[in-house]
């Protein structure tokens, strides 16, 4: 259903703007505007594979502070192939979305043993990679190979679906299949490394999900929602699910002084990472020390809520944690449940630890 009157853009010409007038507008748009980012001054296909993947999800800002130091630490593709998972992990700690640098690794791994090291120029050919989906192909072969391939991610398709005021919703995102020709006929009419990288500045400068600044938008004049008032409402708001909630008590589990952490599973959340000792609430109603010590097999002299909860927000899921202070009498043969790493304080454990872990962390030597 379209969620605003279609009647309205019926008000416009037929004819979309013209591929050629938007990509000389971006173009030049672009060289004049651009934020100067680290690897905007690059076109290693490698570097621009990484950047890429970084930044799906994860802010500018954030991304800026962690592209260099990887690269400093894996230089080539070579280097990240041979890297341990658990490097590789480490140095994406805090990065959040630790799937992409799992698949990220796994591509490495692929180009070296099946491509001798070297990336495909095609985005056709970039999707055999694993890892690469049909956005990143596009990005990469236009921004390092200057081919002529559409990236569509969820700010281009924004910008396109406002440019074309598209009031189908069904129409408007990334996957909808109208954005990928209009996108390719528009990098094709100019320089792709340009102008693949200008329509993701201007949706991520200009062209905002809220209060896009139509007035400083150098397609202002091509632009069929800006001439229709409708900028504020295309793309229709989306209708978030509420996302599930989990209540855990977080084991901070002390035996001799030291913490354990254990590496989580290798499939779901923070999937390899490690974390403290996760127990649904349901599982423990009543965390005495008498019951923690049946949980953990071994004797336990304290268990106590006091330090602060914790909330982490994942895209579908939210973890509500209450620290749990635990001091065991003797040394658990295990803990719930995954490999155990026991820390000394100050201490992290061989792969780095996830923003998740931080927060308890913090939150327990508030307490302390
Ligand atoms: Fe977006 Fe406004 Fe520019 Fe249209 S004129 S592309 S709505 S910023």
């Amino acid at each position: 259903m379209p969620s605003v009157d279609a009647t309205r853009a019926e008000e416009l010409p037929e004819e979309l703007p013209s591929p050629q007038t938007l990509a000389k507008r971006l173009g030049k748009w672009f060289s004049d505007h651009q934020r100067d980012l680290p690897w905007r001054g690059t076109t290693d296909p490698y570097a621009v594979w990484v950047s890429e993947v970084m930044l799906q999800q994860t802010r500018v800002e954030t991304v800026q502070r962690y592209w260099d130091a990887f690269l400093r630490r894996f230089p080539t593709i070579e280097r990240l192939a041979s890297a341990e998972q658990s490097e590789v992990l480490e140095a994406w700690s805090g990065l959040g979305y630790y799937r992409r640098a799992r698949l990220l690794h796994r591509g490495a791994k692929y180009v070296v043993d099946e491509l001798s090291g070297v990336l495909p120029r095609r985005a056709q050919d970039l999707l055999t990679v694993p890892g690469i989906g049909r956005y990143t192909a596009g990005a990469l072969a236009s921004i390092a190979f200057d081919e002529p391939a559409p990236a569509v991610d969820g700010n281009v398709a924004r910008v396109m679906s406002r440019i074309d005021a598209v009031v189908d919703v069904a129409q408007q995102p990334a996957a909808a299949a109208r954005h990928w020709p209009r996108v390719a006929a528009i990098v094709a009419a100019g320089e792709p490394r340009v102008l693949t990288q200008a329509l993701m500045e201007l949706g991520a400068t200009v062209c905002t999900p809220r209060s896009p600044t139509c007035l400083t938008c150098p397609v202002r004049r091509q632009c069929r929602a800006h001439a229709l008032g409708l900028a504020d409402r295309i793309p229709a708001p989306k209708k978030r699910a509420k996302s599930p909630v989990d209540s855990l008590w977080a084991l901070a589990v002390t035996w001799r002084g030291k913490l354990g952490l254990v590496k989580r599973p290798e499939e779901g959340l923070l999937a390899s990472m490690w974390c403290l000792p996760l127990v649904p609430r349901d599982d423990l109603v009543t965390p005495t020390a008498e019951h923690v010590g049946t949980l953990l097999g071994v004797p336990v002299s304290r268990a106590s809520a006091s330090a602060e909860p914790v909330r982490h927000v994942f895209t579908h899921r939210v973890w509500e944690m209450q620290p749990l202070v635990v001091t065991a009498t003797r040394k658990p043969k295990t803990l719930p449940s995954g490999d155990v790493a026991w820390l000394a304080p100050g201490q992290r454990p061989e792969g780095g630890i996830p923003t998740v872990t931080e927060k308890l962390l913090l939150a327990l030597d508030k307490n302390t």
